[in-house]
Formats: structure tokens, C-alpha cells, sequence
């Protein structure tokens, strides 16, 4: 199947328009004319090979919203015209038992990533949302609650489930002290959702000026984490705290401010951290670093649809396609409120 993107060809060059083959939809398919598709920092982290395992060329995206074109004739879910979304991941194994849980993320054999993945009948390497169209097998396509802005919606397949995944799992309700780490596209979600499921919501920022933009999204707190007063001042309080930073940092300033059996869950960086972990400041209050990878299906859909009864969706900057290379050095300076979006029909332009 013919598609357009925009792609990198190295660690190096910037994205640009790309002509690709897509697989052949297969009877358990569906096709997706995609309208629009969130940027997360993975996509940076990805587009430049910060892990290491980048294939290119690379068209990244897996902030997916757009509208069912036609379905395999084996997908009774969905139909021509429905609008869908579509994550991190587009087929698991579906046997093992994080998947049997419904915790695909985690499949033991490695979920089939919306880009940079390998499809697992065919061996292609998958390409994501920076494009027109997707082939997705159907268990791995979401229902986008009607109401939902489709642009709004778009970053919530991965930076909502990212940050709606340990709230749930963490139990956050309307007694609980949350705070989160980081105000970016995730940090954002953070807040909304936090607030909707009823908790009392710090933010820890490095950036002085973005308090009044915090209490408008859901903080009913803001703590400058570079300010020891501040951070004094909260001791002891939080149930969870959620830590969206993209980069090394050190966590132990935020072990204090956890409460009796609080739990900080690193989200946002994947490697070693450079400061080593204080085991005092867990072994003393029964305290939790913990770690949570975006979400199972299921709970995106249960997510989607909170946000649907909630009104949720995340603030967007739309872009057309081609100011992509402009948006990830803006993100890389915290300069975005709080998530682009590439409208896709400048695709066409
Ligand atoms: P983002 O929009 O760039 O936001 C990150 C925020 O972290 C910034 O706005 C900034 O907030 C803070 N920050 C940035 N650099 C920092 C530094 N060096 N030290 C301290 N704070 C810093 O990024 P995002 O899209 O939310 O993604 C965040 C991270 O989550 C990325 O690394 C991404 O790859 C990862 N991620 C993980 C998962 C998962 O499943 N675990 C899923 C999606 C994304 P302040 O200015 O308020 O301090
Ligand atoms: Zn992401
Ligand atoms: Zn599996």
C-alpha cells in the first residue's frame, strides 16, 4: 500500500517527505486515514538514536487519530468512517501472560511498536503516524469517545496512558497527594487526569513562570524544585509522585517529600542514573521507586474513555508536517504548551 510520511534518514539529518510501501492489510486489519498525530519526546529520542537501536529510515508518531477507511473482513469493531486511535503498539503476542492481563506493553516476547518495530508475520519494519494512512491489526485500535477534539485527543495515546497508567495502578482518588515531576506533554496529561480522578495535585518544576499555566491545568500546588525552601516545605506529603523528566536527574531531593509508603514512578527516563539512589531515603517511611511503560489496550480504552465523560483533552500547538525539525527543538527547550500536533492534511501541501 502506497503511504507519505516525513522520515529521518540518519541520527543526523532532519526529518523530510517520504514515499513508503505499507504492508498489505491482512483479514484482521484496519486501515486508518490518519488526520492528526501527537510529537512525544520519544519521537526525538527515537528520530536520534538516543537508545541505540534506531532503524532508518524512521517516520515516528504513535499519537494516532484518524478515520477508518476500510477494515479486513475478519474486524467486526470497527467500519469505515469510525474515528480511532492507535498508541505505542500495533500487535503483541497475545498469549503470554502479560498480554493474557492485557498488559501488552510488556508482552514477553515484545510488543510490535508503531514505528521502529518489526510487523510479526512479515518481518517489515513498521513505520508510525508522521504519515497519511496505518494498517493496524484491530485489536490494537482504540474508540475515540465521540466529543473529543480529535486534535486534543491525539497525545493521549501516549502521553495520557503513560501518566493515567500508575495513577490507576497506584490507586489516586480523591484522597490522595500527588505530585509530578516535569511539566511537558506528559507532566500536562499528569495534571488533568490526577485532578479528574479527584486527588490533591503538586507540580515540581525547574521553570520559574509556568505556575499560572500548572494551577490552570489541574496543580493546586507548585514547588520549584530548585528552591530548598520549597521542597522543605513539602516533606512528607506525597502518595505518588509521577517523574516525566526526559533526561539523567537525581531523584533523591524528591525521596523526602514522599509520605509513609509513597511511591516515586520514573516514567520519563529509561537509562542509568547518574546519582546513585540514596537507600536511606527509601528504607526509611517504607517509601517505592517504582517504574511504569505506557499501558495495556484495555486501559488505554478505559482512559479514552474517562476522558470522554471528563471532557479531557491535551493542549495542543497544531503544526503542519512540515515545521516537525522546528518542533523538536523547541521541545528539547521545554518551549511548547503542551504538545504539538502535525495536522496531517499539510501532508498534501
Ligand atoms: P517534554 O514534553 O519534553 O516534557 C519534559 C519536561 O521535563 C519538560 O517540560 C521539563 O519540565 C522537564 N525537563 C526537561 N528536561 C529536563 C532536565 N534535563 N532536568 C529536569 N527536568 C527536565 O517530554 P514528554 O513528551 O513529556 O516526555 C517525557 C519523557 O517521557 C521522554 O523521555 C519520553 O521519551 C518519555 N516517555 C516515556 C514513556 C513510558 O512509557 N514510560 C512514554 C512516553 C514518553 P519543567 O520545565 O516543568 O521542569
Ligand atoms: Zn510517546
Ligand atoms: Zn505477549
Amino acid at each position: 500500500m502506497n503511504a507519505l510520511g516525513f522520515a529521518a534518514q540518519s541520527a543526523a539529518s532532519p526529518l523530510e517527505s517520504f514515499a513508503f510501501e505499507r504492508r498489505a492489510p491482512r483479514p484482521d486489519d484496519v486501515v486508518i486515514d490518519i488526520l492528526y498525530c501527537g510529537v512525544c519526546h520519544t519521537d526525538v529520542h527515537m528520530a536520534r538514536n538516543h537508545f541505540g537501536f534506531t532503524t532508518y529510515p524512521i517516520v515516528p508518531g504513535h499519537e494516532i487519530i484518524g478515520r477508518v477507511r476500510e477494515v479486513g473482513p475478519g474486524v467486526s469493531r470497527f467500519k469505515a468512517g469510525d474515528m480511532v486511535g492507535v498508541g505505542c503498539m500495533v500487535d503483541s503476542c497475545q498469549h503470554c501472560k502479560p498480554c493474557l492481563k492485557g498488559w501488552e506493553q510488556d508482552c514477553v516476547e515484545g510488543p510490535t511498536f508503531s514505528y521502529n518495530g518489526q510487523d510479526r508475520q512479515g518481518g517489515s519494519i513498521t513505520y508510525g503516524g508522521y504519515s497519511d494512512s496505518i494498517v493496524v491489526r484491530d485489536k490494537f485500535v482504540l474508540s475515540l469517545p465521540g466529543g473529543l477534539d480529535p486534535a486534543g485527543a491525539a497525545p493521549l495515546l501516549c502521553a495520557g496512558i503513560t501518566t493515567w497508567s500508575p495513577l490507576h495502578r497506584w490507586n489516586v482518588g480523591k484522597d490522595s497527594k500527588v505530585a509530578v515531576i516535569g511539566l511537558g506533554g506528559l507532566g500536562h496529561m499528569a495534571l488533568k487526569l490526577a485532578k479528574a480522578l479527584g486527588a490533591d495535585v503538586t507540580l515540581f518544576t525547574r521553570s520559574a513562570g509556568k505556575e499560572q499555566d500548572a494551577f490552570r491545568l489541574g496543580a493546586d500546588h507548585v514547588v520549584l524544585s530548585s528552591d530548598p525552601e520549597q521542597m522543605e516545605a513539602v516533606a512528607g506529603r506525597f502518595d505518588v509522585i509521577v517523574d516525566t523528566v526526559p533526561y539523567d536527574h537525581d531523584v533523591n531531593p524528591y525521596m523526602p517529600t514522599l509520605a509513609l509508603e509513597g511511591v516515586l514512578v520514573l516514567v520519563g527516563y529509561l537509562g542509568p542514573l547518574g546519582t546513585p539512589v540514596n537507600a536511606g531515603g527509601v528504607v526509611r517511611g517504607r517509601r517505592a521507586i517504582s517504574g511504569s511503560f505506557i499501558g495495556g489496550v484495555p486501559e488505554t480504552q478505559e482512559m479514552l474513555d474517562f476522558c470522554g465523560r471528563h471532557g479531557i483533552v491535551s493542549d495542543v500547538e497544531i503544526i503542519p508536517i512540515q515545521k516537525i525539525n522546528e518542533a523538536y527543538e523547541r521541545m528539547l527547550k521545554s518551549d511548547v504548551k503542551y504538545r504539538f500536533v502535525i495536522d496531517m492534511a499539510s501532508l498534501k501541501s
